[in-house]
């Protein structure tokens, strides 16, 4: 990329603000950096005519950790689009390269994992490998477990589909339950078997949301092509795709199909939907929503999950483009894995709804705090997990945080050096909040946000699912999570901004 191409498209995003200025007050009570930093550089380049330099405005991008809390989605595709022309331009640096590749890094220390764990918890080695992964010297690192889910799926012969007549699902478990979190993804397959449901953990990838944040966008395409494929050809084998983690989920269900239904793909499909109907837009309507919703035995009422067009006449002579970031990958193919993508908790409420959730569950005593990710936020539908933990005997559940709060963690981002203090100062206002409710256990379905907490909270982490399936099998119970061990994790904690 030649010149200052990268700068051009950064500075488009902040005229666009500035001239929108919405933000500026909206995302006041928000643990956004982006927006109070955009204005100020706004304000400062009116005041002393001093231009925004190209540096200040990659400084800018960087703020942003798409955790999707402002008003415009394109505005955000903008936001990613400048950073990955500055990657383009500028490369990426051989650790962020690393640390972004979370499968990669899980499969390095993976092999190994009692030596990585031997020498990620004891200096001076621990701060040697930290240092050569551009990790924050003082970041807790999770342990890495004995067998990752994967081993654990193809034991169990859940890599191949099987011939089932009931619901099925392919899982989609995200790199983090994959490696680094086993017991979450095996806890989601067995709360979905004991539902009747059966699963399939078809091939996958990391979802890419961790690259799109670094600005790399070969490997985020990489990714994104693999998993369209394989998601793909299992929703037209009829399997619903459920996630449990809230990112990918956010990823599947808006990031990926977002503009999808102003693709050409979609267009030529229509037309021809349009002439079979022989010009009825009533059953066209009809079948656009079909096309749009979900297939678990219509337990969900269907409703298309990435904004298809308002209305047929805008949609022939508005001249509107695919304008998402993935715009180059098959529109059909990325409307049917978001229109049949289902967040696990989202899943489960629905299979209550529909009378098919098993009740009968044991104790899990405790007062719980639950907190809701931004990437649940994101994706609209409500807080199932709370409704859910509130049907186990014994739970007692409430809520914390407001809409603005967020972790800060920001997948990967709060591992690097250079955004670690940042991270820590966006989510203490929420940690604050936590340490007020001072609970049992703390319950997230982001396991991101786990490993924030983990940082700086001295609260046993646990995945909704989790309890889910302690109150299905009695016989065992949750384990008592080990709190963080670092000087750093007991460390006070800034005030945000
Ligand atoms: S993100 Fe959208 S609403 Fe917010 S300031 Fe920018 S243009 Fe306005
Ligand atoms: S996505 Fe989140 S961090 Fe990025 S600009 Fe919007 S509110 Fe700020």
């Amino acid at each position: 990329m030649q010149g200052d191409e990268p700068g051009r498209l950064a500075r488009q995003v902040v005229d666009r603000c500035a001239d929108c200025e919405l933000c500026r007050d909206l995302m006041e009570d928000a643990p956004c950096l982006f927006f109070p930093q955009l204005f100020r550089l706004h304000d400062r380049e009116k005041a002393e005519n001093r231009k925004i330099t190209s540096a200040e405005l990659r400084g800018l991008l960087d703020l942003c950790n798409m955790c999707g809390l402002c008003s415009c989605p394109d505005v955000r595709t903008d936001i990613m689009r400048a950073k990955d022309a500055f990657i383009a331009r500028d490369g990426l640096s051989p650790a962020i390269r690393l640390l972004e590749d979370v499968e990669r890094v899980a499969r390095i220390c993976g092999s190994a994992p009692r030596l990585a764990n031997l020498l990620l918890g004891k200096e001076p080695s621990a701060s040697l490998l930290k240092r050569l992964l551009g990790v924050h010297r003082e970041r807790v690192v999770p342990e890495f477990p004995r067998e990752g889910f994967a081993a654990w799926a193809r034991r169990r012969g859940l890599h191949e589909k099987h011939p089932v007549s009931g619901r099925k699902v392919a899982y989609f478990a995200g790199c983090t339950a994959r490696v680094l979190f086993p017991d979450v993804a095996k806890a989601a397959v067995e709360v979905l078997e004991r539902n009747g449901v059966s699963v399939y953990v078809p091939e996958q990838k990391c979802c890419g949301m961790p690259s799109l944040l670094e600005g790399d966008r070969p490997f985020t395409f990489k990714v994104a092509e693999f998993n369209l494929r394989h998601l793909d050809a299992a929703v037209q084998d009829g399997y619903d795709i459920v996630c449990s983690c809230p990112t990918c989920g956010y990823m599947l269900k808006k990031v990926l199909c977002e503009g999808a239904f102003y693709s050409e793909e979609y267009r030529a499909s229509f037309k021809k939907m349009m002439e079979e109907a022989r010009g009825d837009t009533g059953k066209a309507a009809e079948w656009m929503v079909r096309d749009g919703a979900g297939s678990n035995g219509g337990a969900t009422p269907p409703s298309p999950r990435c904004g298809p067009p308002q209305g047929f006449t805008q949609y022939f002579s508005a001249h509107l483009q695919d304008e998402g970031y993935f715009r180059s990958l098959n529109g059909l193919k990325r409307i049917a894995i978001a229109s049949h993508t289902y967040d696990l908790g989202e899943y489960l409420s629905d299979l209550d709804q529909a009378g098919e959730l098993d009740r009968n569950m044991g104790a899990v005593p405790g007062r719980m705090a639950y907190y809701a990710p931004c990437h649940l936020k994101e994706q609209n539908i409500g807080q199932p997990w709370f409704d859910l933990i509130g049907l186990v005997p014994g739970a007692s559940i409430e809520k914390v945080g407001a809409p603005f709060d967020c972790c800060g963690m920001a997948g990967v981002m709060g591992f690097k050096r250079e955004f670690h203090e940042v991270s820590i100062a966006m989510g203490s206002r929420l940690m604050e909040k936590i340490k007020e409710k001072n609970p049992d256990k703390l319950v997230s379905d982001c396991l991101s946000c786990r490993i924030q907490f983990n940082q700086v909270l001295p609260y046993s982490v646990y995945h909704p699912v989790e309890i889910l399936s302690a109150a299905y099998g009695a016989a065992a119970p949750l384990p008592q999570r080990e709190r963080p061990s670092s000087a750093a994790a007991r460390r006070s904690l800034p005030s945000p901004r």
